[in-house]
This record gives C-alpha cells, sequence and structure tokens, in this order.
C-alpha cells in the first residue's frame, strides 16, 4: 500500500510519523513545497524571532529521521493536481505519483487585504521560516515595524519586536485586539500589556494603502514604517481540493469538509490541519482550527484510519500563545456559553476567563495559570458541571470545583 502526504507542515510531518508508530509497512511519499523539512510554526513569531532558539531546533524530527523510517521526503515540490478516478496526484517538477490513500495536509494561507498596494513585494507576511527570516533581519534599535492586524500572530510580533527593541506600532481595524478568538477582558488584558511594553497600539483603524514606506489609513492619516508585517489571518489551502471535486466550504476562509476520520468526500483521500473544516464532537459543532494540537489529532486519525486502527476519544480544542512573560492556554470553544466568569485578578498577571454554559464550562482563558487550563479542560472533556461560586474562588483549589455529573 502507498500513502501520499502532500503538504509537508506540522500536520503532514507528524502523519509520516504517526503512520510508521502504528506499524504502517507501506511506502509513505511525503511531499512539500517548502524547501526544508517539516518545522513548528509557533516559534517564528516568538523564541525563535528573538534569537532564542535556531532555525535546527524548530525541525519536527531531524533530517536523518526520514530516511531512517523508509519516508521519502521530496521538498520544494508543489502538488499541482489530483484526480481521485485515477488516484494520482501531478507535482510541478513534472511527475506524477499514484496513490492507494491520500492525505492532503496543505495548511493555510495569509489572506490579503483587498487595498491598494497590498501585493507589495516588500510587505511581510509571516507564515514561513523564510519569512520569518525576512522579518528578523529588519528588527532592532532605531528599526520601526508597523503591524497590520492584531491577532495572535501580530501580538505574538510585536512583543518579539519590542524584546528587540523595535518600535512598534499595531493597527487594528476593530474596537479590539484578538476579537475574533478572544474574551473582552483577555483582549483589555492584552491591550494594557503591550502599551506597557511600549506597543502603539491604534484601535478602529482601517488600512485604505499600502504605500513607498508607510501605511495610508482610511482617515487620511499617514503612519511611517521602515517594515510593515500583515496579520489579517488566513485561508484554507483547499484549491487542489476544489479542484478535484472534493467537498470543500464555499464560505468563509474555506476548508476541505472531513470526519472524524478526517476523511473527505471521497474515502480514499484525507485531509488534515488548518486545511479543514472539521467535526468538534466535544462542542457538537464544525469549524476550521488554525493550530498545532489540532494538526497533530487529525495526522493521528489519519493515520488511524488508514491502518484500521481505533480512534482515540476527541480532543477538545486546545491553543497557546506566548507573549513577554505572559503565558496564554485556551481550551474549549465558547460557542454555546450564557455567561462568562473571571477568576483570579488580571493586574495580577495571572487569572482565567471561564465561559459557562449553565453550569458547565466550556471554555477557559488562562493567564500564566496552568491548573485552572489542566483543570478546565478536563471539566470540559468530562461535561462535569461545576460550583460556580467555588469557581470564582480562588481560595478554592480548582480539583475542588468539579460537582456530581447530572443524573
Ligand atoms: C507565526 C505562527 C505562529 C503560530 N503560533 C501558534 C501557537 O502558538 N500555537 C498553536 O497551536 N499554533 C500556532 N500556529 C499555527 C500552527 O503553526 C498551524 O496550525 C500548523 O502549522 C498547521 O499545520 P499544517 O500542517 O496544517 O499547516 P502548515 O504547517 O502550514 O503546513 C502546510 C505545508 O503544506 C505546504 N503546501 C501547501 N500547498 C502545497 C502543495 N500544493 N504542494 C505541496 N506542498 C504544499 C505548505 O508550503 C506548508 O509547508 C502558528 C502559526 C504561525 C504561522
Amino acid at each position: 500500500m502507498k500513502v501520499v502526504i502532500v503538504g509537508a507542515g506540522h500536520a503532514g510531518g507528524s502523519a509520516a510519523a504517526l503512520l510508521r508508530a502504528a506499524a504502517f509497512e507501506g511506502e509513505i511519499l511525503l511531499v512539500g513545497e517548502e524547501p526544508v523539512a517539516p518545522y513548528q510554526r509557533p516559534p517564528l513569531s516568538k523564541a525563535w524571532l528573538k534569537g532564542e532558539v535556531d532555525l535546527d531546533s524548530l525541525l519536527l524530527r531531524p533530517d536523518s529521521y526520514y530516511a531512517e523510517q523508509n519516508i521519502t521526503l521530496r521538498t520544494g515540490v508543489l502538488a499541482v493536481s489530483i484526480s481521485p478516478e485515477a488516484r494520482t496526484v501531478s507535482f510541478s517538477d513534472g511527475s506524477a505519483e499514484t496513490y492507494d490513500a491520500l492525505i492532503l495536509a496543505t495548511g493555510s494561507t495569509a489572506r490579503h487585504l483587498a487595498v491598494p498596494g497590498a501585493d507589495r513585494p516588500d510587505l511581510i507576511e509571516l507564515r514561513t521560516s523564510a519569512d520569518a527570516e525576512r522579518l528578523k533581519s529588519r528588527l532592532g534599535k532605531g528599526r520601526r515595524l508597523v503591524i497590520v492586524g492584531g491577532g495572535y500572530v501580530g501580538l505574538e510580533a510585536a512583543a518579539s519586536a519590542r524584546a528587540l527593541a523595535t518600535e512598534v506600532v499595531l493597527l487594528e481595524r476593530l474596537d479590539r485586539v484578538l476579537k475574533r478568538v478572544a474574551s473582552k477582558p483577555l483582549s483589555a488584558f492584552f491591550t494594557e500589556r503591550h502599551r506597557a511594553a511600549g506597543v502603539d497600539i491604534r484601535l478602529g483603524v482601517e488600512v485604505s494603502a499600502f504605500e513607498d514606506g508607510g501605511v495610508r489609513l482610511s482617515n487620511g492619516e499617514r503612519v511611517e514604517a521602515d517594515t510593515i508585517l500583515v496579520g489579517v489571518g488566513a485561508l484554507a489551502n483547499d484549491s487542489l481540493a476544489r479542484a478535484a471535486g472534493l467537498d470543500c466550504d464555499p464560505a468563509g476562509s474555506g476548508g476541505i469538509v472531513v470526519d472524524e476520520n478526517a476523511r473527505t468526500s471521497d474515502p480514499d483521500i484525507y485531509a488534515i490541519g488548518d486545511v479543514t473544516l472539521r467535526p468538534i464532537p466535544v462542542h457538537i459543532c464544525r469549524m476550521r482550527l488554525e493550530s498545532v494540537p489540532n494538526a497533530l489529532e487529525q495526522a493521528r486519525q489519519a493515520a488511524y484510519a488508514i491502518v484500521g486502527r481505533a480512534q482515540a476519544a476527541p480532543e477538545v480544542p486546545w491553543f497557546w500563545s506566548d507573549q513577554y512573560d505572559v503565558k496564554l492556554q485556551i481550551a474549549g470553544l465558547p460557542l454555546e456559553a450564557d455567561r462568562t466568569l473571571v477568576r483570579g485578578e488580571p493586574a495580577t498577571g495571572r487569572f482565567a476567563v471561564f465561559h459557562l454554559a449553565g453550569d458547565r464550562i466550556v471554555c477557559v482563558e488562562a493567564v500564566n495559570a496552568p491548573p485552572e487550563f489542566m483543570a478546565g479542560k478536563q471539566l470540559i472533556q468530562r461535561r462535569t458541571p461545576v460550583d460556580v461560586v467555588r469557581l470564582a474562588d480562588l481560595t478554592v483549589s480548582m480539583k475542588a470545583v468539579g460537582l456530581e455529573p447530572h443524573a
């Protein structure tokens, strides 16, 4: 049996390794567009950008691993089309491969603003190690970085740039940073933390054009910049799947529709990681998630489905972010929540926001609060009701907030 994996990122690289770990003895071909072996992206905006770790330490596995495990890794090659009928994939170097099972792990790509100058080559986005190298070379004392977008990537890059004494202006169109992905207390906390570190955060401002050496805002103002980083979200790299007739989300940021085995609408084709629109059984919904835990969970789902091994219990979605001395950990989704509760005091730099549906926690956002994150994640997974008064009381241990499940 032969498995072809398209996309040698976090999900694709992990799927190859998990197949071998699950005793898959067939052929594995892992093909990626980037010129390097699979690596982790999270440090690109954090430790690596600050110069705390080197590029080699980002690799998911050492280069020697692939040959040792009899995994054929082809880098610098793009898959250009799939024929589900013939079970073949064609590549940019003119080659084609047949497969018994195909795994699409093509990730996501940076969203571009629809304004004049958005295609300027001097704009930087932060998705790959090459992007990160380019950004890093432009940071330091005396440099001025303008970041467009107050999402996680923009905020993490701002924190790293400040650590390198770069002047930083962050422009956010909405009325708070992280608005699409975090609660109000969290947005307020990070805004204050960044401003205290010297980041000039401007909220409710819209970029109308990218120009030579600066950004024009819709109010006519110009913001000067040596370097412009654009971090305004990502779109699923689902064009191969669309062209092959696989079910994809026609709306929003796209995504290949998969089931809990990471299987697409074609039974021989799986899709994993950022590129998927996936079921989230714990929350009874479908979503596109952009996170390492999601990439790993779906890599395991595809590998286990291919070898016929029973799937593990579905995970609670979770995510982390590091900015300055702040470790943020989030578990669950606040979709069904009817109220929020803050445990601890944001001013102390250690607190957690719990989102509740009745007496059940559905999401926890923990700031420098690993016990709240760990216990919260477990309570979400088990759907355990909690004593809300005790949850709000910092003197009560997180171990003591759960109640007996309802009959
Ligand atoms: C700067 C940054 C910071 C992040 N920080 C965090 C964090 O703190 N915590 C967290 O959980 N997540 C974080 N993420 C998100 C996380 O890195 C992604 O969710 C994860 O990498 C998704 O893995 P993936 O394999 O689906 O996609 P990717 O890792 O993006 O890999 C996809 C690969 O497929 C290749 N590809 C695409 N199309 C083709 C094609 N047609 N042929 C061949 N190859 C192709 C791409 O070039 C790419 O190498 C961060 C992401 C970035 C960019």
